[in-house]
């Protein structure tokens, strides 16, 4: 089903592309997989297949959580609390929060991208 929508706002796809929906329609899954977005919107036929990301979602995961990240660890590794408790946990928790928002940071991406290219 393709469909004719007004192209959203900047704002708006970047939004929806951090929900991990269409930038377009904000109906349908972004990604098929985790990192891998779908060639067309399956709801308004959008088309995301020349799209690339590259390394930009990487950038914007580390500029979003260093400010946050780097001086939790710094806290942790001068606090004097147990290294064999608080270093997996702090792992888990760096890694978790980049696994969490890489996704959410290609979504804005890709709806940047696609507004940028259609709205010319
Ligand atoms: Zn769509």
């Amino acid at each position: 089903m393709v469909m004719t929508l007004p192209l959203p706002s900047l704002r708006v796809a970047a939004f929806r592309g951090f929900r991990l929906l269409c930038p377009h329609c904000g109906q349908a899954r972004l990604f098929t997989r985790y990192l891998k977005p779908v060639e067309t919107c399956g709801h308004c036929g959008a088309d995301y297949s020349d799209i690339r990301a590259d390394d930009g979602p990487a950038w914007l995961t580390v500029l979003c959580l260093g400010p946050f990240l780097a001086p939790l660890a710094f806290g942790v590794a001068v606090s004097g609390w147990p290294a064999m408790i608080t270093y997996p946990v702090l792992a888990v928790a760096i890694i978790g929060a980049v696994l969490l928002l890489l996704p959410r940071m290609k979504g804005v991406v890709i709806g940047v991208l696609h507004v940028s290219r259609l709205g010319k």
